[in-house]
């Protein structure tokens, strides 16, 4: 969804995706029932899932003094495109919740993202990201997490504007 932002190859030279600090496993990734089981029934049975609603929180696993998603292969993430849910797709963007608003923020972790000024950013989520964020909100709610670690707010607005 990103790659006019970021390219494979920033990516293959960075590594630094889908592995959490503690104070980052709220923002785990949530799958759809749908991606939770193709995981299941085709990549590993015993990955573990916490259920909130109607998503499915992947739990991670420790690694060093850090977490790594289990999904997480020497090569990559072993999920086919069609299976990643929206929390990796559109990250290093968050789609939060905000009191009665929602808001996108951006992580302090992707070292090409923070070399990319906040207006460019701005404009490729007018542009292209906000439709995006609007149908997950309407149509996936419970993937929407509170605002939380005072991150960077890049943009505001709610479902009906
Ligand atoms: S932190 Fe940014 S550049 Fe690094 S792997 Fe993740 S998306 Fe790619
Ligand atoms: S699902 Fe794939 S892209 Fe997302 S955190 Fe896990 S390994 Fe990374």
């Amino acid at each position: 969804m990103l790659s006019e932002l970021i390219s494979r190859e920033d990516c293959a030279n960075c590594k630094i995706c889908c592995k959490f600090e503690p104070d980052e496993l709220i923002d785990a990734p949530t799958f759809t029932k749908k991606q939770m089981q193709y995981i299941k029934n085709n990549i590993n049975r015993d990955i573990k899932f916490i259920n909130i609603d109607d998503i499915y929180q992947i739990e991670m696993v420790k690694y060093k003094s850090k977490y790594k998603c289990p999904l997480l292969s020497e090569k990559g993430c072993m999920l086919p495109n069609k299976y990643r849910p929206f929390d990796c797709e559109s990250w290093p963007f968050y789609v939060m919740k905000n009191g009665d608003k929602f808001v996108i923020t951006k992580s302090n972790d992707c070292p090409i993202f923070n070399k990319i000024d906040d207006k460019v950013l701005i404009n490729f989520i007018e542009k292209k990201f906000l439709k995006i964020a609007k149908k997950i909100v309407k149509d996936n709610p419970s993937m929407i997490t509170e605002y939380n670690r005072g991150l960077n707010i890049l943009y505001e607005f709610n479902i009906n504007q």
